[in-house]
């Protein structure tokens, strides 16, 4: 079979690697890729945020099946556009994906559907923030309606800091565009958990659990990232949560889509806080977390295209994916300044030597490949990933990897899953 993945992360590069271990594909393709995808797949050039330029790379390889990695295709109807033309696309349409594109939406679908989440108000203009602003004690959560990659939520300390934030949302001097809702939230403490289901629409299968760490320094803090790094164990969920997972909140939330005429297939990411009164969702995705999934899919020892199959063709069932008992850690290494300004094309050295470790993979994110030599190209640049049987070897054999490599103003976090481990002991 042919495949097409598209996007050019961390994400797509694990996707990938994958896919190619299906003994039933014979060729991916990867639109735009990056430098170490283009080692295992063929790259193609073009621009996954145009539907004409994703149509016309289908149209010149006939793939069997698509697999869209970020939202924005999504958010845009890559899906609605593939299927309509009767071409085998992974992922729910853009009318589902509203459950990331709008988190008033989402806000609104969870209230409907009884599903746990943090108190909310979703406000169109001054007038109705400061109200609203009222109903709440601080620490207030402050979050724009839309796709705003990891820069639309706000933790304000004060009511002062919430308005302003909410005002700078409407005006667009926060994200670069306007927006026209923002949600404002109980601000929830707990652990964070990122689960996530494969569905056809009406059953659901669970993946491992795994937690990303979003802020750019150790022990949390500093500025919000696309994600510094995730790792997956069992012991992330007590015995039993994740049928209760499934039971109270990926069921229903499949359930009231499908009772709502949009009905959702492709991968269901639940960000949740497992707080005192219980599991809460802080959000929905529509497709793979990244980091996350560089980490969980080190785990799966089943094959993915047979799962993703099985979501297209509404058969999806607990037997989709077998999982190994292992740990896994992804640790991202990044251009130094990122999330701020940073500068690409810095020749990458010891990528080898890092991918000869025993189960570990040096995921590509932000790399591009000139006449052999890595350099990088973004922010995020690899994801190095290891799996072992406990977590703390796993995230050790990470850091061993991530030692071998080297490139100017290099950056990583030094931390990651080091909570975990703590909570162990
Ligand atoms: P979101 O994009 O909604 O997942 O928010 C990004 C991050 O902000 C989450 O991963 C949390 O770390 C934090 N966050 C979002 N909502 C809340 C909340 N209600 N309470 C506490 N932290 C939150």
């Amino acid at each position: 079979m042919k495949i097409l993945v598209i996007g050019g992360g961390g994400r797509e590069h694990a996707l990938v690697w994958k896919l190619r271990q299906s003994s039933r594909v014979q060729q991916v393709y990867c639109l735009p890729g990056n430098g170490g995808i283009c080692e295992e797949a063929t790259c193609l050039p073009g621009d996954p945020k145009s539907l004409a330029s994703l149509l016309s790379a289908a149209h010149q390889i006939h793939p069997d099946v698509t697999v869209v990695g970020p939202e924005l295709p999504l958010s845009i109807g890559v899906v609605d556009e593939f299927s309509r033309r009767g071409l085998r696309i992974f992922g729910p349409t853009q009318k589902a994906a509203q459950l990331e594109t709008s988190k008033s939406f989402a806000k609104e679908f969870m209230q409907r559907h009884k599903i746990p989440t943090a108190h909310y108000a979703v406000c169109t203009s001054e007038e109705e923030l400061r109200k609203s602003l009222g109903l709440f004690s601080t620490p207030v959560v402050v979050k724009a309606d839309g796709l705003a990659a990891g820069k639309g939520v706000v933790i304000a300390a004060t009511k002062e800091e919430a308005a302003k934030a909410a005002l700078e949302m409407f005006s667009g001097k926060l994200l670069g565009t306007p927006v026209t809702h923002v949600v404002l939230e109980e601000f929830l403490e707990g652990e964070e958990v990122s689960f996530l289901v494969l569905s056809d629409g009406e059953r659901v299968a669970p993946l491992v659990p795994s937690q990303d760490h979003k802020r750019i320094g150790d022990g949390d803090k500093g500025a919000n990232t696309g994600g510094m790094g995730a790792y997956s164990t069992d012991s992330l969920l007590e015995a039993g949560m994740a049928e209760w997972l499934v039971n109270h909140i990926a069921k229903p939330v499949v359930a009231g889509m499908k009772s709502e005429g949009a009905e959702y297939r492709g991968v269901l990411y639940c960000g949740l806080m497992m707080t005192a009164r219980g599991p809460m969702v802080l959000e929905f995705n529509c497709r793979f977390g990244d980091p996350e999934t560089q980490a969980v899919l080190m785990r799966l020892d089943s094959d993915l295209l047979d799962a993703i199959e099985a979501s297209i063709d509404g058969r999806v069932s607990d037997g989709d994916f077998k999982w190994s008992k292992d740990a896994s850690c992804c640790v991202v290494v990044a251009s130094g300044g990122y999330p701020g300004g940073f500068v690409s094309g810095k020749q990458i050295s010891g990528l080898d030597k890092a991918s000869q470790l025993a189960n570990v993979k040096v995921f590509h994110a932000g790399t591009s490949k000139r006449d052999g030599v890595i350099y990088t190209n973004g922010g995020r640049v690899l994801g190095v990933t290891a799996r072992a049987p406990r977590l703390n070897e796993a995230i050790n054999r990470a850091y061993e990897a991530v030692r071998l490599i080297s490139f100017e103003d290099m950056y990583y976090r030094k931390d990651i899953g080091a909570r975990a481990l703590r909570a162990q002991k």
